[in-house]
């Protein structure tokens, strides 16, 4: 399956546009597509921040693939995200205009989702029966996801595969963090989730990305770039190749790699556009966490107090930043192990409960939780 990198210098609509058609030509993505269908845009829209801060997927993008389909007579044609917190309309109508979405789909024949129902889907799965998740994807007949390039601090990569944890409503996403919440089970899950959304095309944003402690407290790269496939599993490969990490940290690309639905090199994935070998970045930032699960190789009966030892010596922790903390309870609301208490209008962790899924770092609005690295971990 193979994979389209496209060199894209910003993001002014002609070029955007420009990247979007040439997606669609090198794929071949045109002849799957049907007048009648109902089309489902997925962006990141993990929060509300502005395009320019490289933490969601920009709007020009949204809008070329809203113009190309258009193009082709499409008149239904949807975008929906469940973003971090509350999936509400209030919530959904502020992160829309922030995020530019708005902006986006002005003068044309798409509508912004505002429908906060759900349903569930069988999921082919050995961890979950079915997935809750949101009603115009359940609706959708074709899916195009559209995710950001960043660092995960839990997962490693965000791209295609994590994009398509937006489809689980609101807040069941803690209580997925809470269930499975070992990396490896999290993000097995999530290779199980992809499987059963199953996008029939995926675009990535990545002309500016974002490095570091991405997903929402990285920093801005801009890398001029946009990658594209039919598959996830695929283009994932490619975007770690691309960023340099090594697929032991991201274990979501090490899942579709042992069930083989992906190839373990990405010198065997055929590239098409503007490369021929996959491209490198060189000096892509790593996330400061490091996930560390003993979980699999401790005896049943030492199990328990090793890992407690082991969480509190090696896991890298969130810690808040009280000058900064403006105690808007965002990083309470999300926390899966209901372990962060605002008092005195400052958010307090008890780390007694906390099972370092960083969903706090990543919706805290104001980066004001940074992630501390044991120096026994380095
Ligand atoms: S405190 Fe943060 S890292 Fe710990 S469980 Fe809560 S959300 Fe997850
Ligand atoms: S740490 Fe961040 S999310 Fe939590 S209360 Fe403070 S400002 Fe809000």
């Amino acid at each position: 399956m193979k994979v389209s990198i496209l060199k894209a210098s910003d993001y002014t609509d002609r070029e955007i546009q420009r990247v979007v058609d040439a997606h669609f030509s090198l794929l071949g993505a045109d002849r799957d597509i049907r007048r009648d269908m109902k089309v489902l845009l997925k962006p990141n829209l993990v929060m509300k921040r502005d395009p320019e801060s490289a933490t969601t997927t920009h709007p020009a993008f949204v809008k070329a693939v809203i113009r190309h389909l258009e193009g082709l007579g499409v008149t239904d044609i949807t975008v929906a995200d469940s973003p971090g917190g509350l999936y509400s309309r209030a919530a959904l109508s502020g992160i829309y205009d922030t995020c530019g979405m708005a902006g986006a789909v002005a003068g044309t024949c798409a509508k912004l989702n505002l429908d906060t129902t759900s349903g569930t889907r069988a999921a082919d799965s050995r961890l979950v029966p079915e997935f809750p998740i949101i009603t115009p994807v359940l609706q959708a007949d074709y899916i195009i996801s559209l995710p950001k390039l960043k660092t995960h601090c839990m997962t490693g990569l965000s791209g295609g595969v994590k994009n398509l944890f937006g489809v689980i409503p609101g807040l069941t996403k803690p209580e997925f963090h809470y269930r499975f919440s070992e990396n490896a089970r999290f993000c097995s899950m999530l290779v199980d989730l992809a499987g059963t959304v199953s996008p029939s095309l995926t675009i990535v944003d990545a002309v500016d990305s974002m490095e570091g402690d991405g997903p929402s407290a990285g920093i801005k790269k801009h890398t001029g770039l946009s990658f594209a496939g039919k598959g996830p599993f695929f283009l994932d490969r490619i975007l770690l190749e691309y960023i340099g990490m090594p697929v032991s940290e991201c274990l979501t690309v090490h899942e579709a790699i042992q069930r083989s639905l992906c190839p373990s090199s990405a010198a065997q994935i055929p590239v098409c556009g503007d490369f021929t070998t996959p491209p490198r970045c060189g000096d892509f930032r790593m996330p400061r966490s490091k996930h560390v699960d003993f979980g699999e190789s401790i005896p049943g009966f030492v199990r328990k107090p090793a890992l407690y030892l082991a969480n509190r010596l090696l896991t890298p922790r969130p810690v808040i930043r009280h000058n900064n903390c403006i105690g808007c309870g965002k990083c309470a609301q999300s926390c899966p192990a209901k372990t962060i208490r605002i008092q005195k209008k400052k958010a307090r962790i008890d780390y007694r409960s906390c099972i370092h899924c960083f969903c706090c770092h990543e919706m805290c609005p104001v980066s004001a939780i940074h992630i501390r690295r044991s120096p026994l971990s380095r």
